[in-house]
Order: structure tokens, then C-alpha cells, then sequence
């Protein structure tokens, strides 16, 4: 089953198995609204849960995307390859890069707030309008080398070369 980029962002969420946390940080990045499990859960806790919130499910585990519908079973080893593996089945949709928390799965939001913009470090106050506040944890985000750092190897996986968001 594959996807066109646009129109099944917003509606299709994911659940990932324990043995995906870097992978999943890195979809959260491109927006994916992804949660993942914690190791201590089982094969049957994971499915119970996917059930229940209509999830599809993401794993490492050949026996476990069997048992589960829809899921996603991830071969290579590398985030790299699980990522490319995985955005051949549920392409990317670049409007929605970094709107969640890598952290958490919370949404982000752009704001200028005051409040907020005072308590930055003075280097970024001077050089940022606006962050991103997720509306989860409450981390703040804003657009410094790191950024730019993850969206060239954004594009470096998606094939995007060169583009800036
Ligand atoms: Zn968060």
C-alpha cells in the first residue's frame, strides 16, 4: 500500500516497537505523528494498543508485523535505510518538517510570545523573530545551525538535494 504525500499526513498515525527510538525521532522530525514503545511492553501490549487507537504499527519484528495490521516491517539496521525504507511506503510531506517535538510526539507551534522570546539565551534573542514551543513538553526549538544541519540530511534521505525548507 503506498501513499500520496499529501492528504494522509494529518490522518495516519504510527506506532513504532522499542527497537526504533532514533528512527522515530527522526519521523517526528518530518512530522510523522509517531508514538513508540517502551521495552518493557510485549508483542501483545503493543497490538492492544495499536487496536485501540487505530495506529499502524512500525517494527523491526518480522513475527510481530504478521500478527498486526496495517504495520510496516523495517529490515535495514541503519535509521538512514529504515528511514528511506520507510518514506518509499508513506512519502514525506515537507510542509509539515518540524511541526513535532522529537521528544515527545507534542504538536509545535510558532510563536513570538514575549514571555517566551525573554527567556531565549541573548545570541538567539538577537537573532530569532520566533521559535517553536511544543504544546506537549514545552521544549523550545528555533531555526539555529542544528536546523539547517538536520534539514540537509533531511534532504540527504529524502533525495532533496540542496533545497532549503
Ligand atoms: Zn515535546
Amino acid at each position: 500500500m503506498t501513499f500520496q504525500a499529501d492528504g494522509w499526513t494529518n490522518k495516519v498515525r504510527f506506532y513504532a516497537d522499542s527497537m526504533l527510538g532514533k528512527f522515530c525521532r527522526w519521523l517526528r522530525l518530518m512530522g510523522y505523528d509517531v508514538q513508540y514503545a517502551t521495552s518493557d511492553m510485549n508483542d501483545n501490549d503493543i497490538i492492544e494498543i495499536c487496536q485501540r487507537e487505530n495506529l499502524v504499527l512500525i517494527t523491526r519484528d518480522d513475527e510481530l508485523s504478521h500478527r498486526y495490521s496495517p504495520s510496516v516491517f523495517i529490515r535495514n539496521d541503519d535509521y538512514h535505510s529504515q528511514l528511506r525504507e520507510f518514506i518509499s511506503l508513506y512519502p514525506p510531506d515537507r510542509s509539515r518538517y518540524f511541526s513535532r517535538c522529537p521528544l515527545c510526539n507534542g504538536p509545535l507551534e510558532k510563536t513570538s510570545d514575549s514571555n517566551i522570546m525573554e527567556s531565549l539565551p541573548e545570541g538567539v534573542k538577537k537573532l530569532h523573530d520566533h521559535v517553536y514551543v511544543c504544546r506537549n513538553c514545552g521544549k523550545i526549538y528555533w531555526e539555529g545551525s542544528h536546523y539547517f544541519s538536520i534539514m540537509d540530511r533531511l534532504n540527504e534521505i529524502t533525495g532533496h538535494h540542496g533545497e532549503k525548507p
